[in-house]
């Protein structure tokens, strides 16, 4: 705390990764000795610049840029960029920590990192959007590459923002280096299932720990929040299992749609119209919005989808999830819950998927596209999606598995922490002191 002041969300991301590795430094003291925790919380590299931009007044905006180069162990950094007002050098911190597991987690080889901007797209023209994320990328570029730190979306950076970062790249590298950034274009070498990869992987991995208890998707009510990338795709998998998705939200209120979320509608107002959530109940009337999007997770559900953001489910939450009868939590978000509300959640037996086994769906994907993109070759949709589906159910049983093994059974924030954690640390024993 002493050596990183003020980075809340860091710090609780740290916090819960150290707890639930307890068990394997007692197992394993050659962990302890080569200084794994002390190396493994410190990024290898951490940028920050500035990011001047023109808006359509012709007023000079100046943004801030990170990146976080955490840890490249297993492979060359990888991990999405965000633009949210919110973002600073925590948010980017506890995002690239989480990372380097997660990508350890999905069994590919990528290291972990992360970067964005407090740079707010939300409003903003198309002309405004290219101007900022082109100054955003001549500063970037000089530190990423295929082979050594590949960006990707994350909030508020979708296929648009990608879009013109890729050309900006392209311009400044020369020839096509495609595989410099995921979720591009299907057009100029993005990845089928890439777009849905999230929160179908989430939905997948959910899947499997209904299964573990005899449940299914079929026949349940779920609420997801947020209506953004990652929540469209959940929506749409878990109603393709059976479910009927009853809410979902934006940062300004949500909707409850008794009869089941019609998610084309979403998906045109987010994905084509870049409006409000609110503006559903125009074309549906039977449904309702409530302004401010906390509320959610009081209504009643079998299945609770956190996907917009960290720290939206609190304590408070949690128990009233529980007390509606709640079945299973799977994270679509990172850190969507606090580590008090998890607490609940697991003392509970509620079943939980912690975010870095649960959303690591996306991240598996994007590293098929820097395969496909080194091939020079494109996988079918079915392709991409049953290697993903393999990958989830993989990314479960090797949580389960070390759950069991380290003394906390069904704990699977315990068990994916700790397989995540010992492939990196073991690689990074294996490099020496560096
Ligand atoms: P999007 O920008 O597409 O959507 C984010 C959604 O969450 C929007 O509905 C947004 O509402 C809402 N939201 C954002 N910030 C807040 C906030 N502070 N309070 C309430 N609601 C908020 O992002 P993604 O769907 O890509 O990402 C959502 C989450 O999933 C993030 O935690 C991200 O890190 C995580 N994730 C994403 C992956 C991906 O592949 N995209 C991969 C793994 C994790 P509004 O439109 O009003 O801002």
């Amino acid at each position: 705390i002493k050596r990183n002041p003020f980075e809340n969300e860091f710090h609780q991301a740290v916090k819960e990764i150290l707890d639930s590795l307890v068990p394997v430094m007692a197992k394993h003291p050659k962990y302890m000795k080569n200084g794994i925790l002390e190396r493994i919380v410190e990024p290898e590299r951490m940028v920050s610049f500035r990011v001047p931009w023109v808006d359509d007044q012709g007023k000079v905006q100046v943004n801030r840029g990170f990146r976080v180069q955490f840890n490249s162990a297993i492979g060359p950094y990888k991990g999405g960029l965000r633009f949210h007002p919110s973002v600073n050098a925590s948010i980017i911190k506890f995002l690239g920590f989480e990372q380097t597991l997660k990508n350890s987690l999905t069994g590919q080889p990528i290291g972990g990192g992360k970067g964005g901007s407090d740079f707010d797209p939300k409003g903003k023209s198309d002309g405004e959007v290219m101007r900022f994320t082109q100054s955003f990328m001549t500063e970037l570029y000089k530190y990423i590459g295929p082979d050594s730190d590949v960006p990707a979306g994350d909030i508020g950076v979708g296929a648009r923002e990608i879009g013109f970062m890729f050309g900006q790249y392209k311009k400044l590298h020369g020839g096509h280096p495609s595989g410099v950034l995921t979720g591009k274009g299907l057009l100029y070498g993005g990845s089928l299932v890439r777009t849905e990869a999230t929160g179908y992987g989430a939905v997948y991995f959910v899947n499997e720990m209904l299964k573990s208890k005899g449940l299914s998707f079929e026949g349940s009510t779920v609420v997801v929040s947020g209506s953004g990338n990652v929540a469209i795709y959940a929506i749409q998998k878990a109603a393709q299992l059976g479910a009927t998705v009853v809410a979902c939200s934006d940062s300004n209120g949500y909707i409850y749609d008794k009869d089941g979320i019609k998610l084309e509608t979403v998906q045109r107002l987010k994905e084509v119209e870049r409006s409000r959530i609110s503006e559903y109940v125009k074309e549906h009337p039977g449904a309702i919005y409530i302004e401010g999007c906390e509320n959610i997770w009081s209504i009643a559900c079998d299945i609770a989808l956190p996907c917009a953001t960290q720290n939206e489910i609190d304590e408070a939450a949690a128990h009233t999830l529980v007390l509606n009868g709640v079945k299973a939590v799977g994270e679509g978000a990172n850190m969507p819950s606090s580590l008090e509300a998890i607490d609940v959640f697991l003392k509970n037996d509620v079943l939980f998927g912690p975010a870095k086994a649960a959303n690591a769906g996306g991240v598996a994907v994007s590293a098929l596209e820097m395969a496909q993109n080194s091939m020079r070759y494109s996988w079918t949709f079915h392709e991409v999606d049953d290697k993903l589906h393999v990958i989830m159910k993989n990314i479960y049983r090797n949580s389960v598995e070390a759950a069991e093994e380290y003394g906390h059974p069904g704990n699977l924030v315990v068990g994916a922490n700790i397989a995540g954690f010992i492939k990196v640390a073991d690689s990074m024993l294996a490099h020496g002191i560096i």
